[in-house]
């Protein structure tokens, strides 16, 4: 099928971008960045949106710099810019990471950091970044700045508090300290499809116990988020099959999977108990 009828605007700078969106958020206009989910839905006539505003043509939405100990990626950095560390430390290892697992090259090509964060698909890698890391959203628009923790910015299945007239400009991630660790697994049916679930763990070592562990599920509920009790289980312990296993079971249990004709909840919950045991065995390998 074809997208139904929309009116294009390529604005050349962020002024006249969030000068758009003010005139026609409200209108059903929308964003348009990478295009990776949104043009096929508006193929398939499941989005309709009566204006695009194309931010592709922005230059400064491209930038992807340190500043001030945070990782700041711009509304046009591509997954494909993380296929190698952008930064020295954890962090930029993390990404690298990760990223291999979001879809196909093609896509990684074209789609942007934080258009999937604006989509946020409950099974996106990077919305469980944010999640995990504490990301701080930057949203522009003609009435000012908003910077959201990413603790309040998702609110359910591919909705966030986003206003239809405001710009995602930037997502902040906190650079990583040199003894950070971490371990992420994903599983998915195919290589590139969205994960069925995830888990991703950061810890540092306190001597030879876990110390500040970070437990987050993506894939499995709504939106993805930190586990506390998974992290209460950890804090303090030696790394081992016997803290794993603790903290694999607080998470299983903590989760209330999300289900399908396709996938049970039971299903998810069993997967949530091998993700995160496996994340901790890479974390901690
Ligand atoms: C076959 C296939 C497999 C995929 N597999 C995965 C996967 O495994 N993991 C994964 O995470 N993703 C996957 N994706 C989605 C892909 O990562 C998209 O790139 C991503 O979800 C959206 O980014 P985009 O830049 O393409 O956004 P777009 O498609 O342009 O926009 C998506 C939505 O976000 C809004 N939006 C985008 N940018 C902004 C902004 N800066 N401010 C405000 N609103 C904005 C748009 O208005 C639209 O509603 C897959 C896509 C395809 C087609």
């Amino acid at each position: 099928m074809k997208p139904a009828a929309f009116r294009y605007h390529a604005p050349k700078s962020i002024q006249e971008a969030l000068a758009t969106l003010a005139e026609v958020g409200r209108e059903d206009g929308c964003v348009l960045a990478g295009g990776q989910s949104l043009v096929p839905t508006m193929a398939f006539r499941l989005a309709k949106p009566k204006h695009l505003v194309d931010i592709n043509g922005i230059a400064e939405l491209a930038r992807l710099e340190v500043r001030a100990g945070k990782l700041c990626i711009g509304a046009c950095v591509r997954h494909a810019a993380f296929e190698q560390p952008v930064v020295e430390g954890p962090l930029g290892r993390l990404l690298a990471e990760v990223v291999r697992h979001i879809a196909h090259r093609p896509i990684r090509a074209r789609g942007t950091f934080c258009g999937s964060i604006a989509h946020a698909d409950p099974a996106s890698e990077w919305c469980l970044v944010a999640a995990a890391l504490g990301a701080e959203m930057v949203a522009l628009s003609t009435r000012g700045e908003r910077v959201i923790p990413a603790r309040d910015f998702f609110d359910s299945i591919m909705t966030t508090m986003l206003a239809e007239y405001e710009l995602l400009a930037e997502v902040r991630l906190p650079l990583l300290s040199d003894d950070t660790r971490f371990g992420f697994c994903e599983f998915s049916r195919r290589a590139g499809d969205f994960a069925i679930a995830m888990a991703l763990v950061t810890c540092r070592m306190n001597g030879a116990k876990i110390s500040a562990p970070c437990v987050a599920v993506g894939g499995v509920e709504a939106f993805p988020r930190r586990i506390e009790a998974a992290e209460a289980a950890l804090t303090g312990r030696a790394p081992g099959a016997e803290a794993f296993v603790a903290a694999a079971e607080a998470a299983a249990e903590a989760v209330e999977p999300l289900e399908d004709d396709n996938i049970s909840a039971d299903y998810r919950r069993a997967l949530v108990r091998t993700v995160v045991q496996r994340a901790l065995e890479r974390a901690t390998a």
